[in-house]
């Protein structure tokens, strides 16, 4: 694969106490900087502003008030880029924020603007980090939309630009047969070739109170990744260097392909 994107949910990112977890965003950057190093085109696809929020306000839960959480996104999300920026810069590697509304997949002018800023940020060997615009886009939060979450975003954004591959980490090793968090004998599914009504029955929802779409958002994006006949890997990004191994072709999680 030469162009990836890579989504990082909210528990790989944040401790359960909404903390930031720095040496997984560490290990992260030194990983993503490498494939850029390698000659690949990277994507992050962030997760995270809100439960950083909630951290920094002292906040024990997310707010019921969609403003609210607007705000607690907000001042999430700058601490969260200033922590990319600080990790990046070690090694060496350039970052861009792109914030979204589901403009770009409303409106072709919206929609060809994004994709230009992708292209030129790719050819300058700059790693876009990309989030949902929370402040202006209201639904995401209220799991309504087209996007509705990251796990959907990150494969709209494969889709647009044209990626080889989705890698998306979470706080699970992969798609199992039932909830691992509520089943003991849920069984690991290494590979997924087509989905189904079938294929959902088999998901819950979310896993931690900072986490946000569970299961069912990561299959719809895997939806769209095997529309367009591109492949996506679900892994454990709870040493987000796992991703060298996925892309040495090591069997590890799920791959949807
Ligand atoms: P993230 O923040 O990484 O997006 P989520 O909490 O939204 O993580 O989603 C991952 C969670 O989905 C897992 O921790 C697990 O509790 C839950 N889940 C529900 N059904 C399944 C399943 N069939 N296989 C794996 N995980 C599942």
């Amino acid at each position: 694969a030469k162009r990836i994107v890579i989504k990082v949910g909210t528990s790989t990112l944040t401790h359960s106490n909404g903390k930031l977890n720095l040496q997984a965003i560490d290990q992260l950057c030194y990983t993503l900087s490498g494939l850029v190093n390698e000659g690949k085109e990277v994507v992050l696809v962030s997760s995270g502003a809100i439960g950083v929020g909630l951290g920094i306000l002292g906040l024990q839960s997310r707010p019921v008030a969609i403003p609210e959480q607007q705000a607690v996104a907000s001042v999430g999300q700058t601490q969260l880029m200033t922590v990319y920026q600080q990790r990046f810069s070690v090694y060496g590697q350039k970052i861009g924020q792109i914030l979204l509304t589901h403009d770009v997949v409303d409106y072709p002018i919206s929609r060809q603007n994004a994709l230009n800023t992708f292209e030129n940020l790719l050819q300058l060997n700059v790693i876009p980090i990309v989030n949902e615009n929370d402040a202006i886009a209201v639904d995401e939060l209220d799991h309504h939309t087209k996007f509705g979450d990251n796990d959907q975003l990150s494969a709209i954004v494969a889709k647009a630009i044209g990626a080889d591959l989705l890698i998306m980490l979470s706080d699970i090793d992969g798609f199992y047969d039932k909830n691992p968090r509520k089943f003991d004998d849920a069984s690991l599914i290494d590979r997924v070739t087509e989905i189904d009504d079938a294929t959902f029955k088999l998901a819950g929802g979310r896993g931690t109170k900072f986490g946000t779409g569970g299961m069912i958002t990561k299959l719809k994006a895997a939806e769209i990744m095997l529309e367009t006949k591109k492949a996506m890997v679900l892994a454990n990004g709870e040493n987000p260097s796992i991703i060298f191994k996925l892309l040495d072709g090591t069997n590890l999680g799920t791959l949807f392909m």
